[in-house]
């Protein structure tokens, strides 16, 4: 180690949980941002500060106005250049001492598999479910511990997917993407500026405890975090033996692009009742059935009392728990797979099922802001 990076790490080395040997491990270590964004920033920035040795980037974009609000990587002056120059130019001044590899390239099956194995930690800040679920499944096959990050208007989630370590995959959580369209994006629903921040320096911190191996990594925990009321909640995760990527008989073994199914859903047809009609219901106390078709995790965060939870992809095989008879309201996050699950419902005799519009997200909004937002 030279002069200046002893007196640039110094702050490090004094403590003996980093010490000289584990600021070696830092600059031993290869860390993988995926995506140079809200998430990726701060991350990024961190990681070089830390001095990770090798920290690699994959993004394709170029700097937007409309990103400047929460990417702190890029500046007035970048608008308009590719992000991965944008950030090699600032990590670069932030500590030249480390090699910053930049792929320029979205992240799909055909290169996921070649990049990731070149590093031994990834940090997961991109903003879709197909590069989700890609990077998911890849750091299952290559048993890299995968630093995921998420952020939703004023809520943020994070946790380390690592079942080689223990811990569950994101599939355990959610076995498949939601249908294309079902879930909002940043563009769509907006994010408070400084949230990505937060989240994104999180990710930073369980990146460099796993490379020191020290403290407790956010393994089988998700970490949620409300801005406005500036609340953390903490969730055990469980791995799921019948987990289709890191389950005792995975069937996912090779890297799946979900973009190829992506499209714009339709839910028109679908008879809706809206949040307000909901809660004139249960005021009045009249009986139906509420079914929530989201998954266990979903359900845990934030829930309407009296609805009986079905994750969608039990429903055809737990019907019968249902009465086809009675009314029946469905909901899901934000309105698209309880549609799904309305239609099904219709073709299993179902006479008389409504898609509660909007969903919870919907609920949180207009009825009940006691419920979270994710
Ligand atoms: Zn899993």
């Amino acid at each position: 180690m030279t002069k200046d990076e002893q007196l640039r790490y110094s702050r490090h080395m004094i403590m003996p949980e980093v010490g000289p040997a584990g600021q070696e491990r830092l600059r031993a270590a290869k860390v993988l941002c995926i995506g140079a964004g809200g998430l990726g920033s701060p991350a990024a920035l961190y990681l070089a500060a830390a001095g990770i040795g090798k920290l690699g980037l994959v993004d394709f974009d170029e700097v937007d106005l409309s990103n400047l609000q929460r990417q702190i990587l890029h500046g007035t002056k970048d608008v308009g250049r590719k992000k991965l120059d944008s950030a090699r130019d600032r990590l670069r001044d932030v500590n030249p001492n480390i090699e910053i590899v930049t792929h320029e390239a979205r992240f799909t099956s055909a290169n996921a598999l070649d990049i990731v194995s070149n590093y031994d930690v990834v940090v997961d800040g991109s903003d879709n479910f197909p590069t989700r679920y890609l990077s998911n499944d890849v750091c299952v096959f290559t048993k890299k511990p995968n630093v995921y990050g998420s952020v939703f208007r004023f809520d943020g989630q994070t946790t380390v997917f690592a079942p080689h370590l223990g811990g569950p995959c994101y599939r355990c959580l959610f076995p498949e993407p939601p249908p294309p369209g079902s879930v909002p994006n940043c563009a769509q629903a907006g994010v408070l500026g400084v949230l990505p921040g937060i989240v994104g320096t999180i990710q930073a911190n369980e990146a460099i405890k796993l490379i020191l191996g020290v403290g407790e990594p956010l393994v089988g925990r998700l970490l949620y975090f409300d801005a406005l009321k500036m609340k953390f909640r903490e969730f055990n995760l469980r791995r799921d033996p019948e987990c289709p990527v890191c389950g005792d008989s995975p069937t996912i073994t090779e890297p799946i692009d979900y973009e190829q199914f992506c499209g714009v859903a339709t839910t028109s047809e679908i008879p809706t009742v809206s949040v307000r009609e909901l809660k004139q219901k249960l005021d009045a106390r009249e009986s139906f059935q509420l079914v929530d078709v989201r998954e266990p995790i979903e359900y845990e965060i934030a829930n309407i009392d009296s609805a009986k939870l079905i994750p969608l992809g039990e429903l055809p095989n737990r019907l019968d728990e249902l009465n086809r008879h009675q009314l029946t309201i469905v909901h899901c996050h934000s309105g698209q797979r309880s549609a799904a699950a309305v239609r099904l419902m219709r073709e299993a005799g179902f006479e008389n099922v409504f898609n509660l519009e909007g969903g919870i997200a919907k609920w949180s909004d207009e009825i009940d802001s006691e419920v979270a937002q994710y």
